[in-house]
C-alpha cells in the first residue's frame, strides 16, 4: 500500500552523488541500482580520458577532445566540471535539468570537487553518498584485479585514495563496501527515504486534502 501512495504522489526528482576512492566499488554499485529502480537514470559525464576497453561511448561516458570540453566550458554548459588524475571530467547542466523538470531521479558517479559545486548550486536536491572500501589492502587487491589499468596508474590510483577519501566528512551518508549486497541494500534503502521526505512530496498537500475531505 505504501507503494502505491507513493507512486501516486507528485514529488521532485532528486540528485544522487556517489563519491569513493577508486576501486571502492562505485561503478558496480551504481550499475546495480539502475538495473533495480527506473526511476532513476545516470548522469553520462564528459571527458577527455582515453576509454577502457569495456567501455561504451554514449553510455559510460562521452569521450571528447580536450577542444570540446573546453568549448562547452565556455558555453557555461556544465553543472560541474573538475580535472581528475590529468583528465578533465563533467556533469552536462541539460540532461539534468530535463529530467529534474520530468520528476525524475539522476545519480551521478563524480568525484569530491564536483559534489562540492553540485552541493553550492543544486544543495536542496542533493543526497550524497561516500563510499570507503573495508581497508586500504582490499582497495589495493580491487585496483589491481580490475586489470584493465596498467601498474603505473594502479599505483597512482592509490596515491589519491588518501586525498578523496579525507572528502568523507562532506557527505551525508557513508557506505563501507565490504559485502556487495549489504552495500546494495544500504544504497537502495537510502534512494527509498530520501523519496520520502515530506519536502520532496510535493503532492502532499492535495492528496491531504482528499484524504481529510477539508481544504
Ligand atoms: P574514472 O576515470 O575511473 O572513470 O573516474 C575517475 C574519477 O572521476 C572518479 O572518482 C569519478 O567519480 C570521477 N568523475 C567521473 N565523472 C565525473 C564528472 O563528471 N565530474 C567530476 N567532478 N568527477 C567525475
Amino acid at each position: 500500500m505504501t507503494n502505491i501512495i507513493a507512486k501516486n504522489i507528485k514529488r521532485r526528482g532528486l540528485l544522487l552523488v556517489l563519491s569513493s576512492p577508486s576501486g571502492a566499488g562505485k561503478s558496480t554499485l551504481s550499475k546495480l541500482l539502475l538495473a533495480k529502480d527506473q526511476n532513476i537514470s545516470l548522469s553520462v559525464s564528459m571527458t577527455t580520458r582515453i576509454p577502457r576497453s569495456s567501455e561504451v561511448d554514449g553510455v559510460d561516458y562521452n569521450f571528447v577532445s580536450k577542444d570540446e570540453f573546453e568549448h562547452l566550458v565556455k558555453q557555461d554548459g556544465f553543472l560541474e566540471h573538475a580535472k581528475v588524475f590529468d583528465h578533465y571530467y563533467g556533469t552536462p547542466a541539460a540532461p539534468v535539468k530535463k529530467a529534474m523538470d520530468e520528476g525524475r531521479d539522476v545519480l551521478f558517479d563524480i568525484d569530491w570537487q564536483g559534489t562540492q559545486q553540485l552541493s553550492q548550486k543544486v544543495a536542496n536536491d542533493l543526497v550524497r553518498v561516500f563510499i570507503l572500501p573495508p581497508s586500504k589492502d582490499e582497495l589495493e587487491r580491487r585496483l589491481k584485479n580490475r586489470a584493465q589499468d596498467s601498474d603505473d596508474v594502479v599505483a597512482r590510483r592509490m596515491a589519491k585514495a588518501n586525498g578523496e577519501i579525507s572528502h568523507w566528512a562532506e557527505y551525508d551518508y557513508i557506505i563501507v563496501n565490504d559485502d556487495l549486497d549489504k552495500a546494495e541494500g544500504e544504497l537502495f534503502s537510502i534512494l527509498q527515504a530520501e523519496r520520502l521526505k515530506r519536502e520532496r512530496q510535493t503532492g502532499l498537500v492535495s492528496f491531504v486534502h482528499e484524504i481529510t475531505g477539508e481544504e
